[in-house]
Order: structure tokens, then sequence, then C-alpha cells
């Protein structure tokens, strides 16, 4: 832009020269600014084709699993891509505050992270519409002193997340009186780290929102809820504050509603957030129940398949049992479908056109499983080649491969599936997995994955026996997570 020296131009005006100088820059500047510094942020993301998201690498926001990226927000985020017609770039940050950051530099069109909003954040950044609901939870080790109220924090020794809505109410509390109120801020991007100062003794109470707490409880059995601090809160998206937000923020909150209205954001909650107690909800009455009632239909069919592909047919239907309970219809709101509950793309992989199909479904995840148990290394035996192929089959060979690297630093033989189950639930605590190259993944979930599988493989086995012959006798939860109950995460 060019600027006329207007004072010259109009050498018998009033005001003189420099004030017309200054005048005109002025509103040159309020001119240009808008358009340059606040660009359209939606307009932004679409020309250029991406959707750039800043997220934290935990259980609760975006982690990897054996088909890839995955996670509540993950997922979010990619529906919003998708919506746009935009590739999906995600960023992660490693504490709270530099995600903010991250969206203050403009590296980042949207936050999402399980932010809760604040007062101060929403002073600060704009915001979408609440997605989710969530009460932030005080925690305790049972059988210590409970604290039930807000009054009783005070003198205790509480963590928080560094820069967590958390840390902001607690500064409220002190600043409303509560003078003798002490907490330290841990930094990171996942409350799992305060969990396990709690567990070890080092910290008395942490504060953690609930959806976080139920998915990180099963590791910490003797962790509880001492009381809810406050109400329900919102989780939002941030978006970043130096742009021309209007049209993203309309659009996205479109989006949340048009989730909310279809059934999407509860599928989804239910998916990443209500799954915790799914593996041990499975009792060995339903197993020898379903052996009788589902599994005759297809035992030919599982019998025939596992022929085809050279393998032992208890463990087809093991595998088939531990996916689907022998449902041919089977499907979770993540869209894995089937008696094996492939996903699209493996399936597409294996050469499945019909997910639905029993035949199919079986054929392509007992082909999935022999291609993994090809890759593992040459030096793995049996059996321990097959249970650490499940585990790949359950978690994704990256997993596998982190769990047998760590295995192999603690002093453990990583071609033992008994060395690599003890470790694989570190992969779910982050002073070990942001030291590993696929970072967190729900190793609880993959150790017990196998052990099931394992169970019913060796039942079925047994009973591969006339039917005349009475069922082995069991007791109700006799496999239930037996990994989590035996392993002393603290003494790793
Ligand atoms: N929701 C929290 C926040 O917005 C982060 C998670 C937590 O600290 O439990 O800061």
């Amino acid at each position: 832009m060019v600027i006329v020296p207007v004072g010259e131009k109009y050498p018998g005006a009033r005001i003189g020269p420099m004030y017309l100088r200054l005048l005109t820059v002025t509103l040159a500047l309020l001119l240009l600014l808008p358009g340059c510094a606040r660009q359209d942020s939606l307009q932004h993301i679409q020309s250029s084709g991406k959707l750039t998201v800043v997220t934290r690498n935990s259980p609760t926001t975006y982690y990897q699993d054996k088909e890839g990226a995955t996670g509540y927000e993950y997922a979010l985020a990619g529906l919003l891509a998708e919506e746009l017609g935009v590739e999906l770039k995600i960023k992660t940050a490693f504490n709270l505050d530099e995600i903010f950051q991250q969206l203050q530099r403009g590296e980042a069109d949207v936050a999402a992270a399980g932010l809760t909003l604040t007062g101060q954040r929403e002073a600060r950044y704009p915001h979408s519409a609440p997605y989710y609901q969530l009460t932030p939870q005080v925690v305790y080790v049972a059988g210590t002193y409970r604290p039930r109220r807000v009054g009783d924090l005070v003198d205790m020794s509480i963590v928080v997340l560094a820069g967590s809505s958390h840390a902001e109410s607690l500064h409220a509390l002190r600043e409303g009186g509560m003078s003798g109120l002490e907490w330290r801020e841990i930094p990171g991007a996942d409350s799992m780290e305060l969990l396990e100062l709690v567990d070890s003794g080092e910290a008395q109470l942490a504060i953690i929102d609930s959806n976080e707490f139920s998915v990180q409880q099963s590791l910490y059995p003797r962790l509880k809820v001492a009381f809810d601090l406050g109400s329900q809160q919102d989780m939002v998206w941030y978006l970043a504050p130096d742009a021309d937000n209007r049209r993203l923020q309309a659009r996205i909150d479109q989006f949340i509603e048009r989730l909310r209205a279809d059934g999407t954001l509860e599928s989804l909650r239910e998916e990443y957030f209500g799954h915790t107690a799914g593996v041990s909800r499975i009792s060995s009455h339903t197993f020898t129940r379903n052996m009788r009632r589902a599994l005759p239909p297809y035992r030919d069919l599982i019998r025939e398949v596992a022929e085809e592909y050279q393998m032992d047919w208890h463990l087809l239907a093991a595998i088939a049992y531990q996916e689907s309970h022998w449902n041919p219809e089977a499907a979770s709101p993540t869209g894995v479908r089937g008696m094996m509950m492939l996903t699209l793309p493996t399936a597409r992989e294996m050469g499945v056109a019909n997910r639905l199909d029993p035949g199919q479904s079986l054929r392509g995840g007992a082909r999935y499983f022999k291609n993994i148990k090809r890759r593992l290394p040459k030096d793995i035996y049996e059996p321990d080649r097959t249970w650490l192929a499940l585990a790949a089959y359950n978690i994704g060979m990256g997993h596998l491969e982190d769990a047998r690297v760590m295995t192999e630093r603690q002093g453990g033989d990583p071609h033992l599936w008994r060395d690599v189950m003890e470790r694989l639930p570190l992969l779910q605590k982050i002073k070990y997995y942001q030291n590993t190259r696929y970072g967190y993944a729900r190793g609880v979930e993959a150790a017990n994955y196998v052990q099931n599988i394992r169970h019913y493989y060796s039942i079925l086995e047994w009973q591969d026996i006339p039917d005349t012959k009475p069922l082995p006798p069991m007791r109700a939860g006799d496999y239930l997570p037996r990994v989590v109950k035996k392993l002393d995460l603290r003494a790793l």
C-alpha cells in the first residue's frame, strides 16, 4: 500500500501535514490489520486442505493402537476433518501449557485435548460448544484418610497437572480464603502420572477428571474417589486467539450438535471411556453357556477355515470368542465388525468384501493373524510365538516391539510371552511410554486379551470330546484380569 503524502497535496488544510500523515497511516493500518493478521480460519483450513489440531498423547485423547492413531479427541477431530473435506494433521504437546502456546503462536487451528472450559481460558481463547461433561475428582488411596469436602483439603499433599483446570480451581479456592491450601503442579500431559504419585505415597491426593480416572483406574486398584470437586464441567475445543474464528466456531458448533443429535457423541463416549470393565465382565459362566449355545452353528465353519490356514481350530475359535462371542453381526461404534471384529482397512487388506459373513470374517482374521505371526522374529518359538502374535494382533506390531525392547532393557527375555506380558501394562505409564517408539498403548487390555484367549483355548481343547462328558469345573471369575492382579507395577 502506497501512502500518499497528503499534507503536501493540501498545503492549505487546517490540520497540519504531520497530523494528516499520521491520520492516514493510522487509517491505513486499521484497514490493513484485520485483513492480514486476522485471517478467516475456516477459509484457511479449506484452502490449505488441512485441519491442524493440537492434542496430547494420553489414553483419553490420542494414542496409537494396532490400527494406528486412535483416541476420543482423535476420533472427533477426524470426523470434523472428514466433514470439511480436508486432511487432519495432529500435533502433540507434552504439557497443557504448551497446548495453549501452540494455539497462541497460530501453529494449530484447534486444541482438542480433553480441555475443561474455565474462566481464565474463556477470557483468552475462543472455544466450541461443549461436547462432553466431566466432574473433577479428588482421588486417594483406600484405607488412608479420606477427605470428604473442600475444607478437608487443607494441609494435605495434593498433586494436579501443571496448567490444568484443577490448578486454576485450587488457586481460586486459595484466593477465596483457604489460605492453608497447598498443592504441587506436575508438568506433563497425562494424569496417569498423578495417580502414580498417589499410589506410591508421594502425594496423598490427586485431582483429575472423572473420565480420565475411570480409564486409568484398573491399573490402580487401591485408588478411590474421595469426593467430587465441584459440579459437572464442560469439555470444549479451544481455537487460536489471533485469527478470525467466527465461521470456524459456528461450523464446529454445528458439527458437535449434529454428532449429539445422531448419537455419535454418545457412541464415542462409550467406546473410549466406557470400555474399562470390558475384559473383567466376561465370566466363566458366560463362556460355558456360549460354548453350548453359540458355538455349535459355527463349529464346522471354524474347523474348515482353521484347516485352510493350518491353524488349530480351538485357537481360531478362542480368538473369535474373545472378539465377538461368536456373533457374526457384532459391531462396535468405531466401526469394527463381524465375528472377528475386523476394521474396514484390515478387512480390505485381507480381501474381505462382507465383514458380516462369518466365513469371510474368519478367513480375514485367520489370514491377518498368520501374517503377523510370520513377521515375528525367527527366533521366537512356540508356544510363545502364538501368544506374542496374539498380542500384536490386538495392540499392533509396533507396540509389541516397544514392549519387547522394554523387556530386554529390564533384563527379561523378549522371546518369552511371560516376560513381555509383564511389561505390556507399562505402555500405559508415561514414565515408560515416553521412551518408546510408538508411545501410549492399552497394554493391560492386550495382556488380558491374550490371557483370555489362552484360557478359552484350553477349555475348548478340553471340551473337544463327546458332548456327553461333563464340563470341567470352573469358578466364576476364573480368568478375570489376572495379569493386573498379579503384577505389582510399582516394583518394575
Ligand atoms: N481437563 C483438564 C484440563 O482441562 C486436564 C485433565 C486433568 O488434569 O485431569 O486442564
